[in-house]
């Protein structure tokens, strides 16, 4: 089975559409799209339950992911995840987040905003506390990174799923052995999946649950590229 997992940042009116930000308009032609192509989004709970115990997953599965918590994921995503009945997983900086008392002109979420929105629709993961690298912070320190978001997050009581998305996609690619050490500090840590970039769609069953591949969409791309990539990924873009 194949699972498409489409990777977003800001989705706002101010903004050119570019790498970083897709207009609330052309989501919400994206997310119709989804819908009327028969494409059901799926949480990543769902995806832990089909792994664990063979939880059936719906015929046509998508991941909709959004990286580091910005405002207008709260104030666009979520209306259309609702008008939808959309599911999205939100990779949240811990060091972003912002106290609506203190500043509302940030672009980030604040933690007001995060419980607001319902976990039927909206998961929360992990993407560091302050969106330093893996592949350069040394593992003593993405240990005490660990643990920090996870007490964060209780502290807090924001909900979230074990899983994180590695900031600018990057792991320890080149070197092998930091590679190995860090999947087994995810085990010992309760960290059940990781996301890169990688542009290509999954297959499931995962060969390497920590290597999950995501697909970047960007607001420059042209509608039809969309509707490629959910099916082929953007290695295999014919232009
Ligand atoms: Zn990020």
């Amino acid at each position: 089975m194949k699972l498409p997992v489409l990777m977003y940042h800001k989705v706002s009116e101010h903004e050119t559409p570019g790498r970083l930000n897709v207009s609330p308009k052309q989501l919400e032609k994206q997310f119709r799209y989804l819908w009327e192509s028969g494409f059901k989004p799926i949480s990543v709970q769902e995806l832990l339950d089909h792994i664990s115990s063979g939880r059936q997953l719906p015929a046509k599965p998508v991941m909709i992911t959004f990286d580091d918590g910005y405002e207008s994921q709260f104030s666009n995503v979520y209306p259309l995840l609702l008008r939808y009945n959309m599911k999205a997983v939100i990779f949240l900086t811990a060091g972003f987040i912002q106290n609506a008392n203190i500043n509302s002109q940030s672009e980030y979420i604040t933690i007001e905003n995060i419980l607001a929105m319902k976990q039927e629709n909206v998961e929360y993961g992990l993407h560091t506390m302050e969106h330093k690298s893996y592949e350069e912070l040394p593992l003593e320190e993405i240990e005490k990174d660990i643990k920090d978001l996870k007490l964060f997050f209780s502290l807090h009581e924001i909900p979230f799923v074990s899983c994180l998305a590695y900031t600018f996609g990057a792991f320890p690619r080149n070197d092998k052995e930091k590679r190995i050490m860090l999947f087994k500090l995810f085990e010992k840590e309760g960290i059940h999946l990781a996301f890169r970039i990688g542009n290509r769609v999954n297959v499931l069953p995962f060969k390497r649950k920590f290597l999950i591949q995501r697909i970047d969409i960007r607001g420059d791309d042209p509608s039809w590229k969309f509707k490629w990539m959910i099916r082929y990924g953007r290695k295999w873009l014919p232009i």
